[in-house]
């Protein structure tokens, strides 16, 4: 479904992300790790088409759209759930949603029942049911990532991308988030899950791919990745391991 080969993406003179390929097929989780700054974020970005490669191919069902904008790319089946929030602080929860669901050309739509009944659906399954009219700076933080969750998911991605969901989340919250994204994979989607810790994944994804300052360095089942030399020497015997 998802098919990444030899992704390199140079910030000025620095390499954030050199020769990363990677495969998802449908009804998959694989996971990303790596420490801070090893270019998850980046091919995440790449992928969506927010940052263009310097070099690579991102094939989405076999059509290569490295290089496409963003809302083209999007409007192909793919959503994102970025690392840090950015919701629309004048518009209520349901608002940002619905917004999250019609393309640009679309937005005359706004006030479509469908497209109300869709949002109000997307909100409910996520757990944001009891705040959909209020702003987003009165939410707790973990209902904001209810939110962007809802929005990655407004157009039915068939690829969906995750950067550090769990992040500043409790036990409860991040059960109840590993499972929501477990029900993407029942449905046959294919995950993309960044996080800086193989262990905090392990229970959640198929495969693990492990990169560091730009470069993959491991690939394998979660207990594989947790056991590689490499893995373990380059991440100073646990900074992701426990
Ligand atoms: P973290 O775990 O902290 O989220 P990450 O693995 O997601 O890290 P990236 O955010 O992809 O890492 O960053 C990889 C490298 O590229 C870092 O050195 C970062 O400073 C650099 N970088 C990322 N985006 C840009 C940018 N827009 N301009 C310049 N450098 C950037
Ligand atoms: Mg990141």
């Amino acid at each position: 479904l998802l098919e990444v080969s030899r992704l390199t993406k140079r910030f000025g003179g620095l390499v954030a992300v050199k020769d990363i390929s990677l495969e998802i097929r449908p009804g998959e989780i694989l996971g990303l790790i790596g420490p801070n700054g090893s270019g998850k974020s980046t091919v995440m970005k790449l992928i969506m088409g927010i940052e263009r490669p310097n070099a690579g191919i991102v094939k989405v069902e076999g059509t290569d759209v490295a290089g496409w904008p963003s809302h083209k790319i999007a409007r192909h089946g793919v959503g994102i759930v970025f690392q840090h929030s950015r919701p629309l602080h004048r518009q209520t929860v349901l608002e940002n949603i619905k917004l999250a669901l019609l393309p640009d050309s679309l937005v005359r739509l706004f006030a479509d029942p469908e497209v109300d009944g869709r949002a109000r659906a997307i909100a409910e399954r996520v757990g944001l049911g009891a705040v959909l009219d209020r702003r987003p700076a009165t939410l707790p933080f973990a209902d904001l990532r209810r939110m962007e969750l809802a929005k990655a998911m407004a157009r039915d991605p068939r690829i969906v991308l995750v950067d550090e969901p769990f992040a500043g989340l409790t036990s409860g919250e991040v059960e109840d988030f590993s499972n929501l994204i477990r029900s993407f994979r029942e449905e046959g989607r294919a995950v993309l899950l960044v996080d800086h810790n193989v262990k905090s994944v392990s229970a959640l994804v198929d495969r693990v791919k492990a990169m560091y300052l730009g470069e993959h360095i491991a690939e394998g089942t979660a207990e594989e990745v947790m056991r590689d030399e490499t893995v373990r020497r380059v991440y100073l015997g646990g900074a992701i391991t426990t």
